[in-house]
């Protein structure tokens, strides 16, 4: 029988098995304490569970954990891991340091189906989902390697979080818990492509996390170039779902745009960009596009994002330029791939 993956069950999910398996049930709450906020590797670390429970766990259970395959330090500080994971397949991580405290920038995917252009992480299309205890694992370890709190997260390395929807929730529910991490949920950002239906169900949880929307385009016509997710759902519905995710959830909205040369960053964008969120409460992320290997794609000139965001701020839209972190060892936007090289 498959073993039971224990790091990716929230505390009720814990609490069932540990039932069903005829423990006393405050067990499940000091298991789940070695796992998500000591951290421990085995369960023979489990220093006061009795010895018989813990080979009972042993016979069970599986503890996730990853490897590092190779970690390169950027000279602004960033670190990027290529993590190993249990069946050979990779991942990358990114840990930035700012003024208030570290980020993590976690992958959900060994690859991506989404498809954008102009994104490295998806040249090779998905591989297949990570669970929880995976994305967990990526914070986890990166904090017993540089032997400091992370206290930012974001989603936004490798893969759709929203294609991986029930381990992503996992993984937020668990590493904002109390028992947990307590890493609180603003602290938290959750990006993608798109995908409208999702964006629904995510606002029915009603999560504090902040979600980030990855735009790029202001039109359908022109989005449906760069990011195929909208042959599926069109600008405007995305953007109806982003208004509809506020009035539910009563959180700001975030969104992501990349300053492609002479593809999107005309003065008539920024003018169609206000447009679609007006009445919003938002705030533009403007990020000059990376250079990927393979992609035809340039960065819009440093004086060209400039007018951009001041064209935006003049249409009262809050715009801000988004520092770039890692480049030199390719962990910045959309550089992540799932390979090791
Ligand atoms: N799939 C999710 C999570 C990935 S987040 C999403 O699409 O949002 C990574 C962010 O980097 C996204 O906003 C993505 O559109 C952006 N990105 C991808 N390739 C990029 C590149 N070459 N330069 C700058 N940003 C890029």
């Amino acid at each position: 029988m498959e073993k039971i993956d224990i790091k990716s069950l929230q505390l009720s999910g814990l609490n069932e098995y540990v039932e069903s398996i005829g423990a006393k049930h405050f067990v499940a709450k000091q298991i789940y304490t070695w796992l998500h906020e000591k951290n421990v590797d085995s369960f023979d670390d489990m220093t006061n569970l009795s010895k018989a429970l813990r080979q009972r766990l042993k016979d069970d259970c599986n503890i996730t954990k990853l490897s590092i395959r190779k970690k390169q330090v950027s000279v602004d500080g960033t670190i990027k891991y290529l993590y190993q994971l249990e069946d050979g397949n990779c991942v990358e991580t990114v840990l930035m340091r700012y003024e208030h405290g570290n980020s993590i920038c976690v992958s959900c995917q060994v690859g991506c189906r989404m498809g954008c252009t102009f994104c490295a992480s998806t040249q090779h299309g998905k591989v297949r989902d990570l669970t929880a205890s995976e994305i967990l694992e990526q914070l986890y370890h990166t904090e017993k390697d540089i032997g400091e709190r992370v206290s930012n997260i974001v989603m936004m390395g490798i893969g759709e979080p929203l294609d991986n929807f029930n381990n992503a929730i996992s993984f937020i529910k668990i590493i904002s818990s109390p028992e947990g991490k307590n890493i609180s949920q603003r602290n938290i950002s959750l990006s993608t492509c798109g995908i409208v239906p999702r964006i629904y169900d995510l606002a029915r949880l009603k999560l504090g996390i902040t979600l980030s929307i990855s735009l790029h385009a202001t039109t359908t016509e022109k989005r449906k170039v760069t990011m195929p997710i909208t042959n599926r759902y069109s600008v405007e519905e995305l953007l109806q779902a982003c208004r509809d995710y506020t009035k539910t959830t009563g959180r700001r909205i975030s969104f992501e745009y990349s300053m492609i040369k002479g593809v999107n960053d005309t003065d008539e964008d920024a003018q169609r960009l206000s447009q679609l969120l007006k009445g919003m409460i938002s705030h533009v992320n403007l990020i000059p596009i990376n250079p990927v290997d393979g992609s035809p794609y340039t960065q819009s000139d440093d004086k060209v994002i400039r007018a951009f965001q001041k064209k935006l701020l003049n249409l009262h839209v809050n715009a801000t330029i988004r520092r770039r972190l890692g480049q030199d060892i390719s962990a910045a936007c959309g550089q992540l791939r799932n390979e090791n090289r």
